[in-house]
């Protein structure tokens, strides 16, 4: 069952941590990716804008060499009259196509028809200039006598006014110059080159809007790419710190702690926390088992007090001891006797009794053991040979109890073999004491007598 030291346990858990770092990461990446994507695609319109700006700057310069070819050509076919001239304006106006195409070209971006309108108003312009052209090169040929077969249909085809019919040949060569060279002419011509130019200028200045906007969007964008991969950045460094704090740190601790033979220190996450109570509690509990099987080792179930293995390990650290004192060894008279005539049981209850008597007769820092079968010791701590006074009142007056027992119970008695050591348990101290042991038993038993070298 959980303590309740568990469920209360406050602390980040590992997992908690974990879900949280992976969902912002992800949330930031997709960010980042997404604003990737939109830098690309800025950079795409910026690209594709500068593009226009080409198509745009090159069909105007298509239109303006068109233009300026056709007046260069009439403008020579009225000076010289030569028919290669005329030829060559009709080459332009029907193969070369250069005004036309100028405008076809940006066909394909009529994303804005306002952007490309000069353009057109340039070629219109243009197109109305050239009847005024071809009505020229008529009256040219009609001066000059030229076969009107040899001569492009559209100088055929146009019909001269009865007023102009009427001219001389050199008033009409002279109105025919004056008809591309006068500043009628001039007028048109430039008007049709205002446009061409109000064209270069929208489309420089829509280039140039475009850039500016472009330029704040990438801008823009690659701050906020800059912010997520800072954020990405802490966050990288605050997960390896939390990873320290979380997981390092207590596993530090608890190495330690363990190499120390301690109980856990609670440190750390959740899980953690958690593991160093259980730890801790397993720990608790061997301690206990430990201290109740060491008890167990060293201690007589029979009558509570040290056994054999216990006097053993007593006596080998009070070896070491610079202070005086006193082993009694105690054997109960003719024990046989009891077992025989009250029963092995009615045995146990005297040893109880004897064991229980000498733990009260001395003091709670004195030892008192059962070496085996009926036979005690008592190791005197500080015990000197001033004490055999009181040793001796201890055993008798342990005697006249043992002598007086209840109803029923059998009546024995202790002899005891004492002896003194000056400083701590020396080897010497069992085998005196073993041997005044021996002096009592051999005197009459049921008393006490000391070792006297
Ligand atoms: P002595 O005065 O010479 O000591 O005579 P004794 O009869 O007491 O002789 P000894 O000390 O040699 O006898 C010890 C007896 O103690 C022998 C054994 O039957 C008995 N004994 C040993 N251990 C136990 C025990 O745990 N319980 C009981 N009831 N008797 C035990
Ligand atoms: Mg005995």
């Amino acid at each position: 069952m959980e303590s309740k030291e568990k469920k209360n346990i406050k602390g980040v858990r590992i997992r908690t941590m974990n879900y949280g770092m992976i969902l912002a990461a992800c949330i930031l990446y997709v960010i980042v990716i997404v604003v990737t994507v939109h830098i690309s695609m800025e950079y795409k319109r910026l690209s594709m804008a500068m593009e226009h700006y080409m198509e745009c700057m090159k069909a105007g310069d298509l239109v303006t060499e068109g233009s300026d070819y056709l007046t260069t050509k009439v403008r020579l076919y009225a000076a010289t009259a030569d028919i290669k001239q005329a030829e060559d304006y009709f080459t332009e106006l029907h193969v070369s196509r250069r005004r036309e195409k100028g405008v076809e070209g940006l066909e394909g971006h009529q994303d804005d028809p306002e952007k490309h309108r000069y353009l057109e108003l340039a070629l219109e312009k243009s197109n109305e200039l050239m009847e005024r052209e071809i009505y020229s090169m008529k009256m040219v040929a009609t001066a000059a006598g030229q076969d009107m077969d040899a001569l492009p249909q559209e100088v055929r085809e146009t019909e001269l006014t009865e007023e102009d019919r009427r001219l001389s040949p050199d008033d009409m060569r002279e109105k025919a110059r004056d008809m591309v060279f006068g500043s009628a002419y001039q007028d048109a011509r430039a008007l049709i080159m205002s446009n061409i130019s109000y064209f270069f200028e929208n489309a420089v200045e829509s280039a140039r809007q475009e850039q500016i906007q472009s330029a704040q969007m990438l801008e823009k964008s690659l701050v906020r790419q800059r912010i997520c991969i800072s954020i990405l950045f802490v966050l990288n460094i605050v997960t390896f710190f939390m990873v320290i704090i979380l997981i390092v740190k207590p596993l530090q601790i608890y190495i330690r702690c363990i190499k120390e033979d301690k109980m856990l220190e609670i440190a750390g996450s959740y899980e953690f926390k958690y593991l160093a109570l259980t730890y801790n509690d397993i720990y608790e509990v061997n301690i206990a088992n430990e201290a109740m099987l060491r008890h167990k080792a060293e201690h007589d179930p029979l009558t509570g007090v040290i056994n054999r293995g216990g006097f053993d390990q007593m006596s080998q650290l009070l070896k070491v001891q610079k202070s005086p004192m006193a082993l009694l060894l105690i054997d109960v008279d003719k024990f046989k006797q009891v077992n025989d005539n009250y029963g092995h049981e009615m045995g146990d209850q005297v040893l109880k009794k004897v064991a229980g008597l000498l733990r009260d007769s001395f003091r709670s820092n004195d030892h008192v053991a059962r070496l085996g079968g009926d036979e005690f010791a008592v190791i005197m701590v500080d015990g000197t040979p001033e004490q055999e006074d009181l040793i001796r009142e201890k055993i008798s007056h342990i005697n006249s109890i043992l002598k007086n027992p209840e109803e029923g119970c059998p009546e024995v008695s202790l002899s005891v073999g004492v002896a003194f050591s000056k400083a701590g348990f020396t080897d010497d101290l069992y085998r005196n004491s073993d041997s005044a042991l021996y002096q009592v038993k051999e005197h009459g038993r049921c008393g006490c007598d000391f070792y006297r070298g």
